[in-house]
């Protein structure tokens, strides 16, 4: 923890708002990497998905009880989503939980789900606490129409059909702890290759990888894997990818959106979100929104549009471009 994160987490919620908002105010953030020799011609805006459904709360310590309700909201948000990113031709990496590909599974003959898949040791970290029974005890090990919130096949078809040119990413097969500590290397490559195997099954190749609960590690497996890229906060929020140690682009993460806990208005969300997209088209660098597909229905109708929009509007005045994040870590290594 850095100072200005030690300082914020002793504030409470109506406070952290409040300091947020000065920041804003003032142009302090976004803060820009303003060393970074950019390569690249226009600021490059990307967005990201972390489409996981119920898989992402199974062992949450605070929101395990809503893991259902956050599938099933996902499962509403999506068509939503895919048609609002379409009308402005706006591709998304959707780094998606490879349970999602599957539209049913069965219970083996041991009675447990998947005894094809290594399972974790008992673990606990920041978000989850895995402390008794199987890693897989949440899954119904029934099929999309009993419960939609554990399989996502037509979602993932919908998301494909589209005329907008989405990128599917990974999340891991079953939204599993992908440290070094928590995941040994054979359940990291059994995870990968579960959801490389379903992926190609839809004709998809897997490059881009979002680390689920920000669990960063095993980069080895990825690389073996041909993965290209990865999401990652930087020391600033608008900043330059670059190649790590591994040969794989490590890619900046800028701002989540979904609605916040402070009560800020619309206008000052937009204000926020122009403040990125000014200064990523000043310094052409990278700015990174990711979103969670369960978002809150008042930002997914009130802000999305109007987000999308401006994007598609700075687009357009040949301020930005947008890419996905496998085309930005092509387009990084070419520039090497
Ligand atoms: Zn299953
Ligand atoms: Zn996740």
């Amino acid at each position: 923890m850095n100072v200005y994160s030690k300082i914020r987490a002793s504030l409470s919620v109506r406070n952290q708002g409040r300091l947020t908002k000065f920041l804003v105010n003032s142009g302090i953030k976004p803060t820009v990497n303003k060393a970074a020799k950019s390569p690249f011609e226009k600021g490059i805006v990307i967005f990201s998905a972390d489409f996981e459904m119920a898989w992402a709360f199974s062992f949450s310590k605070t929101k395990q009880k809503e893991a259902i309700e956050k599938g099933l909201s996902e499962r509403k948000n999506v068509p939503v989503i895919l048609d609002l990113f379409e009308k402005y031709n706006i591709p998304v990496t959707w780094a998606t939980v490879g349970h999602l590909f599957l539209s049913q599974c069965i219970r083996g003959v041991n009675g447990l789900a998947h005894p094809e898949m290594p399972r974790p040791g008992f673990f606990e970290n920041r978000n989850w606490n895995f402390s008794s029974g199987d890693w897989y005890q949440h899954d119904s090990c029934t099929d999309v129409k009993s419960d939609p919130a554990w399989y996502a096949s037509d979602l993932i078809d919908r998301i494909i059909a589209s005329k907008t040119n989405h990128e599917i990413g990974c999340h891991t097969f079953s939204h599993i702890d992908f440290t070094y500590k928590n995941c040994p290397k054979s359940l990291a490559d059994a995870e990968i290759d579960a959801c490389i195997k379903l992926a190609a099954d839809k004709g998809i190749k897997l490059n881009s990888m979002v680390f689920p609960g920000g669990t960063f590690g095993n980069y080895e497996s990825l690389k073996e894997r041909g993965f290209t890229c990865y999401r990652k906060p930087m020391r600033y929020h608008i900043d330059l990818p670059y190649v790590d140690s591994h040969g794989m682009v490590a890619i900046p993460s800028s701002l989540g959106l979904d609605k916040d806990p402070y009560g800020w208005t619309k206008e000052f969300h937009l204000k926020m979100i122009r403040n990125y997209l000014i200064k990523a088209a000043k310094y052409k660098l990278v700015c990174h929104f990711w979103f969670h597909p369960s978002m809150d229905k008042w930002y997914l109708e009130n802000l999305m549009p109007e987000v999308l929009k401006m994007v598609a509007d700075y687009r357009s005045s040949g301020k930005i471009e947008v890419k996905t994040m496998s085309k930005l870590a092509e387009e990084v290594v070419g520039n090497r």
